[in-house]
This record gives C-alpha cells, structure tokens and sequence, in this order.
C-alpha cells in the first residue's frame, strides 16, 4: 500500500541531511521495501523568503494529510530580525499544535563504537538504550495564567502555571507502556509529587494505567533522583514518561551519555485515529539547523536517518526494516568513519554525502 510522507527540509544543515535521507527513501523504495509518495514543503527561514511566513496553510494541509511529517531543521542568523510571528520557529511550533502530536519520543542509544571513545566511563553506557516519552502538549509551557506583572514598587511578580489533566497523562502514559512492551518491558514514572498538585494527579493517573499493564515493570521515581539516576548508573532505565518540563530537561541529560547532537533522533505523536488507529506523526533530529557549519558539507546525516528510522518503525510498523537502517548506523560507526562532530583527534573525518553514501552502501 502506497504511504505518503511530507519532507520539511527547513533551513541550514536541514536541507543537507534531508537530501541523505531522500537517498535512503530511494533505495527502499528501489527494492520494493516500501512505497512512499514523497512531496516536499518549505518551512522556517525558507518559506518566510517566499512566502513571507514560517510556514504556508497549504503546507500545513499537507502536514496533517500525509502519513508522516520527517522533518530537518529551522532558523538561521539570517532571520533574526523577521517579525516576531513568523520567526523560523514558529513553524515548528504550529506543525506540533496542528498535528496534535502530544507524545515525543526521545531516545538516547549508546552505539558500541562510540561507547569505546567516549569520555565518559565505558562500563556506564556500553549498550544504553533509553526511550523518553515527554508529554509535548500541555504542562507549564502552556497553563494559565502565564504572565509578568509590575507590581509598582519597583517589584515585578511572574506567574507560570503547570496544568494537566486526567486525560492528557493517561494518553501519554498508555504511549510509554504500549511501547516498553516492544522493548525490554519497564516504565519509570517521573515527577515531584512530593511537591507539585500536578505531580500527585501525574502518579494516580499512571498507576491506573500501569494496572492494565500487569506484564510491564512499573517503578515510580522523583524528577530530581531521576536527573542523579541517569548520571549515575543510566542502564536501569528502559522507559521513562514524564511532564513536559522534566522531559525537556531529563531527555537532554540522557541525550548527553550518547556522544553528540548529530546522533540524536526524535519522534512526536498523536493520538490514534477513532477510525483508522493511524496517529499523525513527526519526526525530526534533536539539533538545530547549526548555521556554524551550514553548507560545508560536513553536517552529520545520522540524527536525520535514525529519524526517518523511527518513521519506519512508529508510523509504518516496518519494524524490521528500522533495525536495518539502525544496524547499518552502527556498522559504520563500527568500520571508524566519522564525521567531525563525533570525530577523533587521530581519526580522519568524512563529510555529509560520504556517510550518507556509506550507511546505504551497508545496506
Ligand atoms: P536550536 O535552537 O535550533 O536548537 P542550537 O543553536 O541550539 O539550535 P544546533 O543548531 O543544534 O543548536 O547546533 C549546536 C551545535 O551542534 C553547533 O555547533 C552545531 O554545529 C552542532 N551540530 C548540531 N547538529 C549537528 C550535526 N547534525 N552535525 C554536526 N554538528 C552538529
Ligand atoms: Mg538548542
């Protein structure tokens, strides 16, 4: 059956690692392994130059049509003074809200041959494999009120409010279970319930759901032990959901055992269509659009590649062909090609095209 996936190449290194992953798309495709329509919008830095805002309607249509959204990067120095609501950004910002993507999946896998040049101990994260599940929709990034007031006497008061409902944590908690019962079948919980109204409702609600999950080990553990827990012995952990805010910050720890940012995928789902049980979906490297190395050709393809990866595996059920991809990341890593971010001082470095070329090659 023919799948239909929109490319958001975006600005920057965007545009470089997305033609990488087009090579990939091509070859899958080539070898009947899959039948994707492929259709190309312009978002961030791009589409305000021709179109004046940081991302059409008719891009935005596409978007919440297509099976999946595989998305590069946006924003750029160049854009630093465009109006405040059409700046790059803004159009990730809508695409997350449109598509009601309310789960983002962030993993941080350690692969074997960078575990070895890693500066952190090898026996911490030889073999990490952690999946963050972050609840991407609600939370204190979005509660009101959320407001600076001057108070007169040379004072100011600024409010944020964490809001969530029952329903938001249930979903996002049936998400972590749904998936660590594809992985190795552990859920740790993560909140301050020791302190926050929210972090109470968080942890009722989880152990409700985690009572449909008998088959899956459930631990409940607080945000700030959890910070100490990823530094200090990191392989305890499988699964971990969490609020928005502790997501942010508790996924960009974990992200930092794997090596660099060029490495680092990510994907952000909705909820299932009543119908179809099909979830909208977007998936996008953890790193930005990197204006310092933008168009020298020496961008790392990987994080964009895994990404489409997890399009594989989360959006089309071709599970096996995501590991294929995956292995085939590992085993150039594994021959010692590199690109610069995650190069050695002894090591010879390759460029964007060279690994994309070398992780097909594998294939
Ligand atoms: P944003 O605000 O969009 O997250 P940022 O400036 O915080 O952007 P990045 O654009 O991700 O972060 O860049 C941070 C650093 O990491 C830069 O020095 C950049 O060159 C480097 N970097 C990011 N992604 C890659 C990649 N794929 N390959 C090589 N280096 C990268
Ligand atoms: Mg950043």
């Amino acid at each position: 059956m023919s799948h239909s996936l929109l490319l958001l190449p975006g600005d920057g290194i965007g545009t470089e690692i997305m033609v990488e992953v087009e090579k990939i798309i091509a070859w899958t495709n080539g070898e009947g392994l899959t039948d994707f329509s492929t259709d190309h919008g312009l978002v961030g830095g791009a589409a305000f130059d021709k179109h004046q805002v940081a991302v059409t309607e008719e891009d935005v249509e596409k978007a919440k049509a297509a099976d999946a959204v595989i998305f590069g990067a946006v924003g750029g120095p160049k854009w630093d003074d465009v109006p405040y609501e059409h700046r790059p950004e803004a159009a990730l910002l809508r695409l997350r809200k449109e598509l009601g993507v309310f789960a983002n999946l962030r993993p941080a896998i350690c692969y074997p041959a960078l575990a070895e040049a890693s500066s952190l101990k090898r026996e911490l994260i030889e073999g990490l494999d952690i999946l963050i599940v972050r609840e991407l929709t609600g939370g204190v990034y979005f509660g009101e009120p959320k407001q600076i007031t001057d108070l007169g006497n040379g004072q100011k008061r600024a409010v944020d409010t964490q809001v969530y409902e029952t329903y938001e944590i249930d979903r996002i908690a049936r998400v972590a279970f749904d998936l660590a019962r594809t992985r190795s079948g552990k859920v740790h919980s993560a909140d301050k319930k020791n302190v926050m109204k929210s972090g109470v409702l968080w942890d009722e609600v989880v152990r409700s759901v985690a009572r449909d999950y008998p088959d899956v080990e459930f631990h409940h553990i607080l945000a700030d032990n959890a910070a100490m827990q990823l530094v200090r012995n990191p392989k305890q952990f499988d699964v971990m959901v969490t609020d928005n805010l502790f997501g942010d910050i508790l996924s960009d720890a974990a992200a930092m055992l794997t090596g660099s940012l060029g490495m680092l995928p990510s994907a952000s789902l909705g909820a299932p269509d009543p119908v179809t049980g099909k979830r909208k979906a977007f998936y996008e490297p953890v790193h930005g659009s990197a204006p310092d190395i933008a168009g020298k050709g020496i961008a790392n393809p990987i994080a964009m590649i895994a990404s489409f990866a997890m399009a594989l595996r989360y959006s089309f059920g071709l599970v096996e062909l995501a590991g294929k991809v995956e292995a085939a990341i590992a085993a150039v890593l594994g021959d010692g090609l590199r690109t610069a971010d995650i190069g050695e001082s002894n090591r010879k470095t390759i460029g964007t095209e060279e690994m994309g070329a070398a992780i097909l090659s594998k294939l």
